[in-house]
């Protein structure tokens, strides 16, 4: 079906929500609740507006793991900030283990936002937002392998 819905969604947002870098408007994850544990990661094999392949070529997501590291930086030096203003720290107690313990917990109840954060980045950085995303030019995928499709 053609739309004639020519806005061009703010690419900010469309990572928040998770949404399929070539229209910004298809959710690229099944589930819309990612504390789904058993459904985290189950992706749209297409995008469910413009088709768009999500799954590139074998083995495509082991690269989020370096946004996932940037990502969790990025955590980790909020939480530090946010410390130093709000508590402080100094050598004279144990201030600064709290904090450790505290980013370590956030950090790991934000896994499952920040592993699909990931996965959106990762993508964004190969499949580009198209204003011609209705008119049917899907970035086809190099190679693919239905066996290995999700095997991680
Ligand atoms: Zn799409």
């Amino acid at each position: 079906m053609i739309t004639h819905d020519t806005s061009k969604p703010n690419v900010i947002l469309s990572v928040l929500h998770n949404n399929c870098p070539r229209c910004r408007r298809g959710r690229l994850f099944k589930y819309s609740n990612p504390y789904k544990l058993n459904g985290m990661l189950k992706m749209n094999e297409k995008c469910e507006v413009c088709g768009q392949t999500t799954d590139m070529e074998p083995g495509f997501y082991y690269g989020t793991s370096y946004v996932s590291y940037g990502l969790a930086i990025a955590v980790t030096v909020a939480t530090l900030v946010a410390w130093w203003v709000l508590i402080g720290f100094s050598l004279q107690d144990n201030r600064f283990f709290w904090w450790m313990g505290t980013n370590a917990f956030i950090l790991i109840a934000l896994q499952p936002l920040l592993m699909r954060w990931s996965r959106t980045i990762w993508l964004s950085f190969f499949i580009w937002y198209s204003p011609k995303w209705n008119e049917g030019d899907v970035v086809v995928p190099e190679r693919t392998n239905d066996s290995l499709k999700n095997a991680w």
